[in-house]
């Protein structure tokens, strides 16, 4: 059985390579996965799955029914990202300014590949197998929408899976960390607003350039004086936006940033911190502010047991040296988190680097590439998981 998971996934690796370069060169932007929705859809339901589209915009859904009581979700993020590509591959993406940077090409090929192989396994199977193509992970996410349209009460989805390329980890391996893995990222808007004059008398003006250097200086103590060091966190401001000329003071400045953290207490405290700074800075001076803060995707935390029982399963058929771990949880984000939230769940980074042959740019590069053996090895990965799931 397990020998033979591993067999089935070398044949299939042909398929995988050609699936991922399909929709490579169909590559869309969030929300606008029309023709790649299409491409699963009609692959889905050639396997004999029952198949849904149009799910919170374009979300596929393609279920195995093993006629079994609860249900495993295997998640693949669909969406591209704005950038031209510049590789000269015969695949490359045929819409300029849009391109599969950020590996979801690979994602969605491991997945159908998985829903090829676990079709072929039903009789293996403890549990049905939902396939969830999302949307929007980029941007906006398409996974709290899918959810919100009642999937996984709807197939009693108890466990879920869901993966991400990685170039810093060699083709062929499978980093794995338990609990918290990534970050909630939030961000917000602040708009300070001055008294603009001339540059030579500061001192009958209200100056917001002034004032949100100060902020961003009380910004970077929150993380350092009144977080504990052990909670991790991010404050970046990442833009900002104010004056025209050498000696014109503007009336108004425009901030934007990014927030980064895992526990909930930390997560709602930094904003009242923020908030509390900007308050009294802007008071001193008399300037008057608008805070928008924004909260995104919760932190992805993986579940122990299901961390377990994945590895179990993928040495299982991969070998003991096919898992790594990482010690350390990163600050990225992804909506995969919604998922987690609601059943107990595993999110694993696929190798897909080679250094020998030069593929280690990092995600959201233009000349982001991945070693396409990695996808066997994901499919493997997912197939196994499965078929141990009970
Ligand atoms: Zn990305
Ligand atoms: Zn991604």
């Amino acid at each position: 059985m397990e020998l033979s998971i591993k067999q089935l996934s070398e044949e299939i690796s042909a398929e995988a390579i050609m699936l991922r370069r399909r929709l490579h060169q169909m590559a869309e932007l969030s929300f606008c996965e029309e023709k790649t929705a299409a491409f699963i859809k009609k692959y889905l339901e050639n396997l004999g799955l029952s198949v849904k589209s149009g799910i919170a915009g374009t979300g596929v859904t393609g279920f195995l029914n093993a006629g079994k009581k609860n249900t495993l979700l295997i998640r693949a993020d669909m969406d591209a990202l704005p950038l031209d590509e510049p590789h000269d591959f015969d695949y490359k993406s045929a819409t300029p300014g849009v391109m599969h940077a950020c590996g979801h090409d690979a994602h969605m090929a491991v997945a159908l590949c998985s829903a090829k192989l676990l079709a072929q396994l039903k009789e293996e199977l403890s549990v049905n197998v939902l396939f969830v193509f999302q949307p929007g992970e980029e941007t906006e996410g398409g996974a709290e929408p899918m959810i919100k349209t009642g999937i996984l009460e709807e197939y009693h989805v108890t466990n879920a899976v869901g993966l991400h390329v990685m170039n810093d980890v060699e083709t062929g391996k499978i980093l794995l960390k338990k609990g918290a893995l990534m970050a909630s990222p939030d961000d917000f808007d602040l708009y300070i607003h001055g008294r603009g004059g001339h540059g030579a008398y500061p001192h009958e003006c209200i100056d917001p350039i002034a004032l949100s250097a100060r902020i961003i200086a009380a910004f970077d103590m929150i993380g350092a004086r009144f977080i504990s060091p052990f909670a991790q966190k991010v404050i970046s401001v990442c833009a900002i936006n104010g004056g025209t000329f050498y000696n014109i003071i503007p009336d108004t400045v425009h901030m934007r940033g990014t927030v980064r953290s895992y526990e909930e207490t930390v997560r709602k405290k930094i904003p009242e911190l923020m908030e509390k700074a900007v308050d009294g800075i802007c008071n001193i001076a008399g300037a008057s502010y608008d805070f928008q803060y924004n909260f995104r995707y919760p932190p992805l935390i993986n579940n122990d047991a299901a961390a377990d029982r994945f590895e179990q399963a993928v040495t299982g058929v991969l070998g003991k040296d096919s898992v790594v771990h990482g010690s350390e949880p990163s600050m990225a984000g992804d909506d995969f988190s919604y998922f987690a939230q609601a059943v107990p769940s595993v999110y694993f980074y696929l190798g897909s680097g080679n250094k020998k042959r030069g593929i280690t740019m990092p995600l959201h590069s233009s000349n982001f590439d991945i070693d396409e053996d990695c996808l066997k090895t994901g499919v493997a990965a997912m197939t196994a998981y499965a078929v141990s799931v009970g």
